[in-house]
């Protein structure tokens, strides 16, 4: 008899080295060497941005595979090999692999979904996972239980997107990439908008260049497995690749911003969206981060465009009491407020911005004198007066419009849908399962 096993995986590197879509990139050679079935590429699923102990983008990976019942020991061992094998030493490495077989309970997704935006607990993960029947190992805190399990559960049934992972030669890792920067641009210009956020058009930083020791070279996100391929033969190195692997994932698709009705809500840590009103004027702090606050029903919360934003803070600076506003991104407790770290903000409707000037006087054109509050206007220099005149009002041009805002792709966090994927959204898709998706 056949089964479907579903792998999840995470915890396993520090900022010293490791990437656990590296670990899932080995365990594809290796089981498709054990005879399975993959099922679909290997899930590559980014939870909540904001857990302060994350290392990099907080991913965790999935691998989901058919097989004869008795070979599952072979698998699990395997993994549990390979895992231990590659994860790195540190005390903050807390590597968890998670087992499930047949279809994936509900109760499991529903933690996934959790775990996309919320701040979820070990216990909470344990619970989901002996009621589920889900196997767990792990070591130390158990906390990477959280991100497998996550993994496990997403299945990417409402909108996802791709990346072809590169990888580098042990002996490499650690030095300069060496990836031609003109072949990016070339591969930009002949692949986007089916790839996205290559580059930052305003620095002209090469995007897909992670730049730590991780095992990572290069990776290229898109719609579609095969314009990937396409893009990575554009794609100039100067140096060998180990392996490389396409993923399925939630990058770029705001599957973490969860939309917020009540203010309480707004808890620390998560990733929220509401609909607000700008209550203070924007203020630059140092560091040039600039602050205001919102009223989201009854309550004010402190919202930031930091600095990496780059010109986002200067459409924010527009702002003014009175504008009505969405407002996108993860909550950051900051002595004893709470700050909304923005992420992306909908301008819905702006206040009228009013510039009031006293008139000029009909008989010698001076600029009046008021006579005191709704008393009137008199000009100091003819004497000329009159009690009706009122001050002049002049609506101001604001220098922003309603409409969507979104930090420039340098300062995106991965779950974050870039202006170049509205449209593109997968609605009941079923994904692209091409035979040649990785090598080796
Ligand atoms: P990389 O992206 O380079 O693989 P990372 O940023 O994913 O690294 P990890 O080392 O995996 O960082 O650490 C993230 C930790 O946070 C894991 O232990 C994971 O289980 C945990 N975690 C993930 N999501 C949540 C959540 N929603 N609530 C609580 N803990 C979480």
């Amino acid at each position: 008899m056949d089964v479907v096993l579903h792998v999840g995986i995470d915890d396993t590197d520090s900022l010293l080295g490791g990437c656990t879509t590296y670990v899932a990139a080995v365990l594809v050679e290796k089981l498709a060497k054990l005879n399975v079935e993959f099922q679909d590429y290997p899930a590559l699923i980014r939870l909540n941005p904001n857990i302060p102990w994350k290392t990099r983008g907080n991913g965790a990976v999935a691998l989901r595979v058919k097989t004869r019942v008795e070979h599952t020991d072979k698998i699990k061992c395997e993994v549990l090999r390979t895992v231990e094998s590659l994860s790195q030493p540190g005390e903050d490495v807390d590597p968890a692999v998670v087992f499930l077989s047949g279809a994936i309970p509900n109760e499991v997704k529903r933690f996934s979904k959790m775990a996309l935006y919320d701040f979820l607990n070990v216990d909470f993960a344990l619970k989901t996972a002996g009621e589920c029947g889900v196997e767990v190992f792990a070591s130390k805190s158990l906390k990477g239980v959280v991100g497998a399990l996550a993994a496990v559960g997403e299945e990417l049934q409402d909108d996802y997107t791709y990346e072809l992972l590169t990888y580098r030669t042990d002996n490499y890792r650690g030095m300069p990439r060496m990836v031609s920067a003109e072949s990016v641009f070339l591969m930009d210009k002949v692949t986007s908008p089916t790839t996205f956020n290559n580059l930052d058009p305003e620095t002209k930083r090469i995007l897909i260049t992670p730049r730590g020791p991780d095992p990572v070279l290069y990776g290229i996100r898109g719609e579609d497995p095969t314009v990937l391929l396409e893009a990575m033969k554009i794609v100039n190195i100067y140096e060998p690749i180990e392996r490389w692997v396409i993923f399925r994932t939630n990058q770029g698709t705001d599957a973490h911003l969860k939309w917020m009705e009540n203010p309480k809500d707004v808890k620390p840590y998560r990733a929220v969206a509401f609909k607000a009103v700008v209550c203070g004027k924007p203020h630059v702090i140092p560091g040039g981060h600039v602050i205001f606050k919102v009223a989201f029903k009854n309550e004010v919360f402190d919202c930031a465009a930091y600095e990496p934003t780059g010109g986002f803070r200067e459409t924010v600076k527009k702002l003014i009491p009175g504008d009505v506003v969405e407002i996108y991104g993860g909550v950051r407790p900051l002595n004893g407020a709470m700050t909304i770290n923005l992420e992306k903000i909908r301008v819905v409707s702006l206040a009228k911005e009013v510039k009031y000037f006293n008139p000029k006087c009909p008989k010698c054109n001076s600029t009046m004198k008021s006579m005191g509050h709704d008393k009137g206007f008199k000009c100091e220099k003819c004497g000329f007066k009159d009690s009706n005149m009122r001050k002049l009002e002049f609506e101001t041009s604001r220098g922003i419009e309603p409409g969507l805002y979104i930090p420039p792709p340098r300062a995106q966090r991965h779950l974050t849908k870039p202006f170049s994927r509205y449209g593109l959204e997968k609605k009941n898709v079923e994904c692209k399962f091409i035979d040649f998706w990785h090598v080796p």
